[in-house]
């Protein structure tokens, strides 16, 4: 299948998209068309594992990929995670589930994408020549960061550097990516906002100069945020999976509407869900969650995106964000795939800070989504009153999901469709936020926290983060915005 530029200046294959990571105009990929699965196609997928189930959702936009191979791929990948289900949806209550993603090796959603996203990328640079080697160049928020280099560590002809908001990500997020280990990997904290992040990378990855100096050395830039498509199309998979899990186990009959309710900082996520939905997923509402960074919250209730406002750090950092870089994706559908209108709302948006939907666009996004936020008070409340009805614990950015959800269920009582709550992150990973929501207690050290939360919970703390402990920290610098670049090139020479 062709991608095509949210900005119209490309179309390439799908292979060609991922190894970019982004257009050359400055746009993202976005599939030329929706490719639909059939109600005989769900029937099939009924039986599936989740391995088979992504791979077949991944091939119908890779079909260039090869398809028994794709599958091996999304087995060894998804075998990795805890408990044998990748994906696994847990009822709460009538009407009430949790598709629980945080199983796998970093503890939060990001993992269903990015331990596929290495085979996605290498075969597409084999399927297109490609014969540099790959620096990834990755901003995150907390968790694509620890997710990106666990999936690339030690990847041939693969080197990856990551980026975070050197006061903006968790305890245990920082530690996660101090301590990892691999040859090729390289983190570095930039002083300033995941937005600042965000932004000095895509500003290498747009820049001629230093694209040429880079292939000069052998490097083609690639990227493992969910601006790139290949991010993006292993979430659509689980979306259909717990469609499918929800039929199985006879909650739902084929055909019927389901809600869901993503806690949502980037747009990557939410709109994983809104592809699966156009592909012919039986998609009722979609509820858009934000934190405190109401901006999304706005953007759907009155049309105007507009930034130019306070950056407040929360307990759920993965969600500070006020530049929602996979909203180009929506805004392009909504526009009728009119690249032009989509460029000028990111030139003012980049400008600005500003721009507004048409009235009939925006009564498109109304009638899909609904949009709310919840405060820091809020999310302890949520978590703490959901601990004691469910003994259920949940992180913070779930926690945002489910207050969110619950407004919606309050304010349509006539909508009886299933909701379904994404639950993104292993309440372990905010461990000190989830004690005191959960017990009042105030534990200053990580640790020292996860140990009470599992006597509070009895809930299971991953290995993964409990070893974080002995494990020796390898990287501590941070440095400017505008000396990224300049630390590329010094990672790049590095022998
Ligand atoms: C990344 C992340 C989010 C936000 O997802 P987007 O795809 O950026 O909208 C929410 N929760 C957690 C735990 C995350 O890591």
């Amino acid at each position: 299948m062709n991608f095509i530029s949210t900005r119209g200046g490309e179309c390439v294959r799908g292979a060609q998209a991922i190894a970019q990571g982004i257009a050359k105009d400055g746009g993202l990929f976005v599939p030329e068309v929706f490719p639909s699965v059939s109600a005989r196609e769900m029937e099939d997928m009924l039986s599936m594992s989740y391995a088979e189930r992504a791979a077949t959702v991944i091939h119908k936009f890779l079909d260039e990929y090869d398809f028994e191979e794709l599958k091996a791929a999304c087995e060894k990948a998804y075998a990795q995670f805890e408990g044998g289900d990748a994906a696994p949806l847990v009822k709460i209550d009538a009407g009430l589930y949790m598709l629980e993603l945080f199983h796998g090796p970093t503890c939060a959603f990001k993992d269903l994408a990015l331990t596929v996203l290495p085979y996605l990328l290498r075969k597409g640079c084999d399927l297109c020549g490609i014969k540099e080697d790959v620096l990834i160049l990755t901003a995150t928020s907390g968790d694509t960061g620890k997710a990106a280099l666990e999936g690339f560590k030690d990847a041939p002809g693969i080197k990856i550097m990551v980026f975070y908001p050197s006061e903006g990500v968790s305890k245990m997020q920082k530690l996660q990516m101090a301590t990892q280990e691999g040859k090729n990997v390289n983190v570095l904290g930039v002083r300033g906002n995941f937005d600042t992040c965000q932004s000095a990378v895509k500003t290498i990855f747009t820049s001629d100069a230093c694209k040429e100096e880079l292939r000069k050395k052998g490097y083609i830039l690639s990227s493992a945020n969910s601006i790139n498509v290949g991010r993006l199309i292993p979430q659509i998979a689980y979306y259909f999976s717990a469609y499918l899990d929800l039929v199985s186990s006879e909650q739902i009959e084929m055909g019927e509407k389901v809600n869901f309710a993503v806690p949502t900082g980037n747009f990557g996520n939410i709109l994983a869900a809104y592809y699966a939905m156009k592909m012919g997923l039986p998609v009722g509402r979609l509820v858009c969650a934000s934190n405190k960074n109401n901006v999304l919250t706005d953007f759907i209730r009155t049309g105007v995106y507009d930034r130019r406002r306070e950056f407040y750090k929360t307990m759920s950092p993965s969600m500070d964000i006020l530049i929602s870089s996979n909203l180009e994706r929506l805004l392009f559908e909504l526009s009728g795939r009119e690249p032009t209108r989509v460029r000028v709302r990111m030139e003012k948006l980049a400008s600005e800070g500003h721009y507004e939907l048409y009235e009939e666009e925006r009564l498109a996004v109304q009638k899909l989504f609904y949009a709310d936020f919840c405060g820091e008070d809020e999310t302890v409340e949520t978590i703490y009153e959901f601990f004691e009805e469910y003994q259920y614990p949940m992180d913070t950015h779930t926690a945002c999901a489910m207050y969110a959800a619950g407004n919606y269920i309050a304010e349509h009582e006539k909508d009886k469709a299933p909701m379904v709550v994404v639950s993104t992150a292993n309440p372990y990973k905010f461990p000190q936020d989830v004690m005191y929501a959960v017990t009042g207690n105030d534990i200053k050290d990580s640790f020292k926290a996860i140990k009470h939360l599992n006597l509070a919970t009895a809930m299971k703390v991953p290995a993964s983060l409990s070893k974080l402990r002995d494990k020796p920290v390898r990287f501590k610098e941070t440095a400017d915005k505008d000396k990224l670049y300049a630390e590329v090139l010094k990672f790049v020479d590095k022998k």
